[in-house]
């Protein structure tokens, strides 16, 4: 199966990190372009299954509650689900089979479960270290996502908490908050449909860094692109990728408008300080809570990458390429689904981009 096996090290032309969107659309046009899987290209995954992050998701987050996901280059997403009422299902359950049956169609090979913990450039190759697989590539394209890295911010007092925090990786049903007061902190998608969630079955707080901006449609293609530009412009200016919802606004969905009917979505902004039994402003005000729920999102999982020095002065990576999937620094490495192309629709454009280029830089299908 390994083309080239020297000392245990298997030797390959490009190596894919993370088989979730952006390393799948990676894997097909790696193939279009004809490297052999398993030789010319090896991808490697951390996770028992196919699914990349979507496996681990809450099961109330349903294919009606998520904001679309797009077809992969080559399979639509509709010719997998075979269901009637495709709004109700399961995202955790779906958007896994998808991708497993796309692994299967394009035989992608994907190795699993194998956690990459180290990449070191070896110059002219680089060295993944992943356990007891090694692998020496000419050029990486790493596509780890955020899940690994979830993000809460530090704020006084933390420690003494005598209530439950958890991070939106780790929730799994509202039911579980029955009866304790939940306080539910961030601005994203995610805070607002768990706040509403959970406000039908215990009271809740919901805090905020920014006053939270609502729009009633569709945001439009027009802010779209405009959200995605102003993600791209940051990388390629090497500063970290940013939030996308301060540009397109939350959309207000039938089930937001009653929750704010219910004044759920009254917001507080954030709190200074965290006590054993609550949180307190500057203002001396204080709510009582038994849970903390950080909606505070994710943060780029590139650990792994540390060896390589990647980050600049500005606290991120300055990417360049066509559609900034490529280090400025190391034309080798291109990062899929980190800044403009950390979407589904990101995934599978900038796919296209990074192979082109990574197969150019490398002098390969030429
Ligand atoms: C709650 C939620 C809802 C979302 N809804 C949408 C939506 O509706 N539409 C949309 O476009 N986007 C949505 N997103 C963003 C979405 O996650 C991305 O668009 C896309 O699915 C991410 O794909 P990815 O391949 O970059 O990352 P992931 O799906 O996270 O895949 C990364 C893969 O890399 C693997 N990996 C990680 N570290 C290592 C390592 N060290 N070694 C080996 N493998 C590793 C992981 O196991 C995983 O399989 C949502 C995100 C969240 C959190």
């Amino acid at each position: 199966m390994w083309a080239d096996l020297l000392d245990g090290v298997i030797f390959t032309d490009i190596a894919v990190i993370g088989a979730g969107q952006a390393g799948l659309s990676a894997g097909y046009h790696l193939r279009r372009a004809g490297l052999e899987p398993g030789s010319g290209f090896v991808m490697l995954d951390r996770s028992p299954a196919p699914g990349g992050a979507w496996q681990y998701r809450w099961p109330s987050l349903t294919l009606s509650t998520v904001n679309r996901v797009h077809d992969l280059p080559g399979l639509e997403f509709a010719q997998v689900l075979t269901d009637d009422a495709p709004d109700g299902v399961i995202a955790a359950e779906a958007v896994p089979r998808y991708y497993r049956t796309y692994e299967e169609k394009f035989d992608l090979r994907v190795r699993r479960p194998v956690t990459v913990t180290v990449v070191c450039d070896r110059e002219p190759r680089f060295r993944i270290e992943a356990g007891e697989t090694v692998l020496s590539a000419r050029g990486v394209i790493n596509a780890t996502g955020t899940w690994e890295k979830p993000f809460i911010p530090s704020y006084p007092g933390a420690e003494t908490f005598g209530g439950q925090q958890l991070h939106t990786k780790n929730y799994t049903r509202a039911g579980d908050f029955a009866g304790k007061h939940v306080v539910v902190v961030g601005g994203g998608i995610s805070a607002v449909q768990l706040l509403d969630e959970i406000s039908q079955v215990t009271s809740t707080t919901w805090v905020t860094r920014r006053e939270p901006v609502f729009r009633d449609g569709d945001f439009g293609q027009d802010a779209g692109r405009a959200a995605v530009a102003m993600v791209e412009d940051r990388v390629r200016a090497g500063l970290p990728p940013g939030s996308v919802v301060s540009v397109t606004g939350l959309l207000l969905t039938d089930s937001l408008r009653a929750a704010r009917d219910r004044g759920t979505l009254t917001r507080l902004p954030m709190f200074s300080s965290i006590e054993p039994d609550g949180v307190r402003w500057t203002d001396g005000s204080f709510v009582r809570a038994d849970v903390i729920l950080w909606a505070t999102g994710f943060r780029s999982a590139l650990d792994h990458l540390a060896p390589l020095r990647l980050r600049g002065h500005g606290g991120g990576i300055v990417m360049d390429g066509r559609l900034a999937t490529r280090v400025a620094a190391d034309h080798r490495v291109h990062l899929l689904g980190y800044g403009p192309s950390a979407s589904t629709i990101g995934a599978n454009r900038g796919g296209r981009a990074a192979v082109t280029e990574l197969m150019e830089t490398l002098g390969l299908g030429e």
